[in-house]
């Protein structure tokens, strides 16, 4: 028996692995079974090279837990230690076998999971004492035994190892006990060896026996060895992509697209996205991308890998070119990370495209489903968004797709406006805003959709993307001026016949919660409806981002503010129109005349005095005739109410309109309908 200090250059380094190198120390497990692995691969590649003649045997990898002995053993019939090796690999801490390893089987060894540094000495995590029991591959090998209590002091002595491999005996301390559990060790295995290229063993299969669960003989095993992603995509059919999916996420809906990432220069990468159908946020939340390195599994946040708008994806990244054991914000800094996630960004986008080419009408049929994540990428990531162009549909209101190029061709010629900027019309609630979509559509336009949650922002995103377009709601305007194609025609109305209609009309509107109306007239001829309820864009635009954005309160507080559009043209608003000039024209009449008169000597007076002070008769003027034109105006206010609140067809036409637009509501809808019944 020989003792000696391990070759650490600090006097003790084992309170540091505990405390501070590993946050999380069940991944020690992690470290002794890719060990475990990587003995096992590199017997293989001995045995491939000619170097070992003899039996392979049964190369799994087993995990035992002994809770008398109080111990969980790691075993392995990989390629085992000399008492050279140990004191090499083990003793001297800085030496890194796997580097060594690599650097003479260079390009077969590939599969040699040597990244995780300190990997051994993790046991002590979780363990007072550390033994190793191995036989190397070796002809006429000695058997070793190491042991190793914690400090830096370590014994080595003959063991008794039989067969080629490696026991490595973790004496678990008094605060790790919770890794004596089969359970708990089969959860670890489930997380972090479930894909692992070798076969890992632990406790038994179970089975329903008397009334409850009970082992087997029959040793269970963890992992799948060969799992889709390491495989090449010519050999997997479409079935085997969705049974792997739900290998990954049982219980889930069927993926709508998979991508085989696959590439070895200047990085090497593989691994499979999935875009899931999501439900729910739980799932989103929960089910995450998996990153392995070499088949072992190392941690579901990927921020900072992928980029962000990817966290919605699902699947497996396998890189060993990732650096595994650093902080995030060194992570997001790091040039080959940036370069990974960039290429995973491209390859999302080539087969977006390629399955939009492929087979335009599946992807079609999912297009509602991944139009959130392909919205939410173009609105996060510069470059996704030039290449999504490409692929990002617009649906309008019949439910026909188009790219943003194929709709460019079919609306330009009719919907181009007499500046020469397109106009896309969208219904943000096609139910809702049925009638607008119905006047635009019966002229020949296209009505697009944008109900998603991301589309209010998408469509600004739009706007800046394609050049002298703009994007107006169906509902923010009478459709003549949504799309301007020539001068308009003038509002047949003299000043009186304006001054009577417009407080006829504004007297009469109903009280809505929350909405205020103003009265404007446009000529829209005799076929279109006689009132129009519009809202303002950049009104609607400026209350929809606020009621997304704290701070914004003072814009979502406000009330909405409608236009009331008296169409001129309708034979019912003529009608209106003569029938009120005719019943108070000749009243009105006068008092429009002296507030006109009383208006113009106000403005007369304070030209007069505009460079002095106004002496106190002319002030006293003022003031007087001040008086004369609001006299005037309640007068006319009152006579013109009146005579409107007696007219049917004037509160009817305006119950309609609001009607139309879901904004005739309680005592207002209640009166309509009985106007409605007795006007029958
Ligand atoms: P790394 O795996 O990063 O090289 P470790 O501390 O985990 O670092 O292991 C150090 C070295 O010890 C390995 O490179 C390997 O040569 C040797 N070793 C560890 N475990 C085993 C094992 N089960 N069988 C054979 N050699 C092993």
């Amino acid at each position: 028996m020989s003792k000696g200090t391990i070759g650490v250059t600090t006097e003790n380094i084992f309170p540091v692995i505990k405390k501070f190198l590993y946050s999380d120390h069940e991944i020690f497990l992690r470290e002794l079974v890719s060990n475990a692995v990587d003995a096992t691969q590199k017997i293989k590649t001995l045995q491939s090279f000619g170097e070992f003649k003899g039996e392979l045997g049964n190369l799994r990898v087993t995990v035992t837990i002994d809770k008398e002995a109080g111990t969980l053993t790691v075993s392995d019939r990989g390629i085992g230690m000399t008492a050279e090796d140990v004191d090499k690999y083990i003793n001297q801490i800085a030496f890194s076998g796997a580097e060594e390893f690599l650097e003479k089987y260079k390009d077969t060894a590939n599969s040699i999971i040597g990244h995780f540094g300190l990997g051994f000495y993790s046991a002590f995590m979780v363990s007072r004492k550390v033994e190793i029991n191995s036989l190397s591959w070796k002809e006429g090998a000695e058997p070793v035994r190491w042991s190793c209590d914690g400090s830096p002091e370590y014994t080595m002595e003959k063991g008794d190892r039989s067969e080629r491999g490696t026991d490595i005996i973790l004496h678990i301390d008094e605060e790790s006990k919770e890794f004596l559990e089969q359970a708990r060790i089969d959860t670890l295995l489930k997380k972090y060896c479930r894909f692992l290229p070798v076969p890992v063993v632990s406790g038994f299969e179970q089975e329903w026996k008397d009334g409850k669960m009970t082992d087997t003989d029959r040793p269970k095993v963890i992992n799948n060895t060969e799992p889709q992603w390491t495989k090449k995509p010519s050999e997997l059919t479409d079935e085997d992509y969705r049974n792997f999916y739900r290998e990954l996420y049982p219980g889930q809906d069927d993926p709508l697209f998979w991508i085989h990432l696959n590439v070895d220069y200047p990085f090497t990468l593989t691994g499979i996205l999935f875009f899931p159908k999501i439900k729910n946020n739980i799932e989103v939340t929960k089910n995450r991308i998996q990153l392995y390195c070499n088949q072992v599994f190392v941690t579901d946040s990927v921020e900072g890998v992928v980029p962000e708008f990817m966290m919605l994806m699902q699947g497996v990244i396998d890189s060993p070119d990732i650096p595994l054991n650093v902080s995030r914000s060194y992570l997001q800094s790091d040039t080959a990370v940036k370069k990974i996630s960039g290429y995973i960004t491209k390859k999302v986008s080539q087969r977006l495209e390629e399955i939009f080419k492929k087979d335009r009408a599946d992807y079609e049929a999912k297009w509602d489903d991944i139009k959130l994540f392909i919205e939410y990428g173009m609105l996060t990531d510069q470059k996704f968004a030039d290449s999504a162009m490409k692929f990002v549909l617009l649906k309008d209101s019949e439910g026909k797709y188009f790219t943003p190029e194929e709709y460019k061709t079919l609306v330009e010629a009719a919907q181009t406006d007499k500046d020469g900027d397109t106009i896309y019309l969208y219904a943000t609630d096609p139910t809702a805003q049925y009638s607008y979509i119905k006047t635009a559509t019966d002229r020949g336009y296209s009505v697009l959709v944008m109900d998603g949650q991301l589309d209010s922002h998408f469509v600004g995103l739009l706007e800046s993307k394609l050049e002298k377009t703009r994007f107006v709601r169906v509902d923010s305007d009478v459709i003549d001026n949504l799309i301007r194609r020539e001068n308009k025609r003038d509002v047949d109305l003299t000043p009186l016949q304006r001054n009577i209609l417009t407080t006829a009309f504004r007297s009469q509107v109903p009280e809505v919660e929350k909405a205020d109306f103003l009265v404007s007239f446009e000529a829209l001829g005799s076929s279109d409806s006689p009132i129009v309820i519009t809202q303002n864009e950049y009104m609607r635009r400026m209350k929809d981002m606020a009621a997304m954005q704290p701070g914004m309160s003072f814009y979502a507080d406000l009330p909405d503010s409608y236009n009331l559009v008296v169409n001129t043209e309708h034979p019912l608003v003529r009608k209106v129109r003569d029938a009120a000039d005719e019943a108070i024209g000749a009243q009105v009449q006068p008092l429009a005349d002296t507030v006109e008169k009383s208006n113009a000597e106000i403005t007369a007076l304070r030209e007069a005095n505009k460079d002095k002070q106004p002496d106190a008769e002319t002030q006293q003027k003022i003031s007087d005739l001040e008086k004369t034109v609001a006299d005037a105006r309640a007068s006319e206010e009152k006579v013109i109410s009146e005579y409107a609140s007696g007219q049917a067809l004037i509160k009817q036409l305006i119950d309609l309109a609001l009607l139309g637009n879901g904004l005739l509501r309680g005592q207002a809808l209640s009166d309509f309908i009985s106007r409605s019944v007795s006007l029958l």
